[in-house]
């Protein structure tokens, strides 16, 4: 993190959905928070919207332009609403012929975000799938657009590029290169990058990899917040972020498929995930079901219990088991989570880090013994590597990874927890 930086960190962002009013309400204020801008349009979230606001100590607004070139957005109202959307889909190239339609996107997606007393501004942007997507020259169009019109000085509120891209960028190192160039010429004081229908846990070893190697190439004089990642955005904070940000209880992935018509709605699909508890020892989330196995007092993991949540709310002796409580849980816990990181000064973060994964990887087979759990652990075997091989390759240029030395440095990394003889 630079000396400059916007933000600080390590910090978690919440997004809060429109169900998680209440839970906005009970937490204590945040370092920062990610509003979507479409929340803003209808009177029915003004609660929600006002303490989100209250809540935190620095407000960033999501303007949402990348649905503006799916149809999707049509069928939503309170997408139509948003005062920048286009009476219909529109194309990236088209609104590049037309500067006058380009400027006027600008100024009325900036100009929302500060009537809702954004702290950060975020300019329009829109998905792109790989280097050669138009979407992605608009892009940097509407970011040099959106300097031009706040201008700079002391009194222009910090302005972020939203980095919203296809996971097979991130599979080459010359395109991550390039992506990070054509990043790193813009007059923007951070950056937030959102990789499409990026699972932390089923991502390839290279694609999480090539996330670090843009975060390690972004990172020089400029902030940076991984939008809607799981706990790989932890090992990244570790790696130089200034944090990430996902919804509460469960991420937000961005996915090109839910721009399209007909999705189902975020909550309806979402609801059965919220029920899951967050256990930061084993940077997971565990099934209602093997929740209560897992701490039953005959047939549960000692080891657990002995560790049994401390928080407000679990108390040492009680389980959430109302929604709201287990996100209050989490949200209480992942605060936590980014206090710890941050009391390790920034050279040991990726040390900090890379014990958790070890103590992870290690609590996770003590409770396969205990209580019969299996707590997936493959994903925690890749991250270690990426972070070895990354403090192996610090000095020289990041983006100059053996794919093969990633390849051995995780075989290394998953023979190692079989090694360890348990008593
Ligand atoms: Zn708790």
């Amino acid at each position: 993190m630079h000396p400059n930086s916007v933000l600080g960190g390590p910090i978690f962002i919440t997004r809060y959905l429109n169900t998680d009013q209440a839970v906005a309400r009970n937490v204590p204020r945040c370092h920062a928070a990610l509003l979507t801008a479409n929340f803003a349009t209808t009177d029915r979230f003004a609660n929600l919207v006002t303490v989100i606001r209250e809540g935190c100590e620095r407000l960033l607004v999501d303007p949402v332009t990348h649905s503006f070139t799916y149809p999707g957005f049509l069928d939503k109202s309170t997408y139509t609403a948003l005062p920048y959307a286009p009476d219909n889909v529109i194309s990236a190239s088209t609104l590049l012929g037309n500067a006058a339609e380009l400027r006027s996107v600008v100024q009325e997606t900036l100009s929302f975000q500060q009537e809702l007393n954004a702290d950060i501004l975020i300019a329009p942007y829109f998905y792109a799938r790989d280097l050669d997507d138009p979407r992605l020259r608009a892009n940097i169009r509407l970011i040099s657009e959106s300097r031009g019109h706040l201008g700079a000085g002391d009194n222009v509120p910090p302005l972020f590029a939203m980095i919203c891209i296809g996971g097979v960028v991130l599979d080459s190192p010359p395109q991550v290169d390039d992506l990070a160039r054509q990043y790193l010429e813009l007059d923007v004081q951070g950056y937030l990058i959102t990789v499409e229908n990026l699972d932390d846990r089923s991502a390839s070893a290279e694609r999480l990899m090539g996330l670090a190697q843009l975060v390690s190439r972004l990172q020089v004089d400029r902030d940076i917040v991984i939008a809607s990642i799981a706990s790989y955005g932890q090992v990244l904070t570790a790696l130089g972020a200034n944090g990430f940000s996902a919804g509460v209880g469960w991420l937000e992935t961005f996915r090109e498929a839910s721009l399209q018509p007909g999705r189902i709605p975020f909550a309806a699909d979402r609801t059965p995930r919220a029920q899951y508890y967050y256990i930061p020892e084993i940077l997971s989330y565990v099934h209602p079901d093997e929740l209560q196995t897992l701490f039953d007092s005959d047939t549960g993991s000692e080891t657990m219990r002995e560790r049994w949540c401390q928080c407000d709310v679990c108390q040492g002796n009680t389980l959430p088991t109302e929604v709201g409580d287990k996100k209050r849980h989490f949200l209480l816990r992942r605060h936590q989570e980014m206090h710890e990181l941050g009391s390790a000064a920034p050279k040991y973060r990726p040390q900090h880090m890379r014990q958790r994964l070890e103590e992870a990887l290690e609590l996770a087979n003590i409770i396969e013994e205990e209580a019969l759990i299996r707590i997936p652990t493959e994903h925690f075997v890749r991250w270690i590597a990426i972070i070895d091989t990354l403090m192996s390759t610090s000095r020289s240029a990041p983006t100059d990874v053996d794919p093969a030395e990633l390849d051995r440095t995780i075989q290394e990394a998953r023979r190692r927890p079989d090694d360890t003889d348990r008593p």
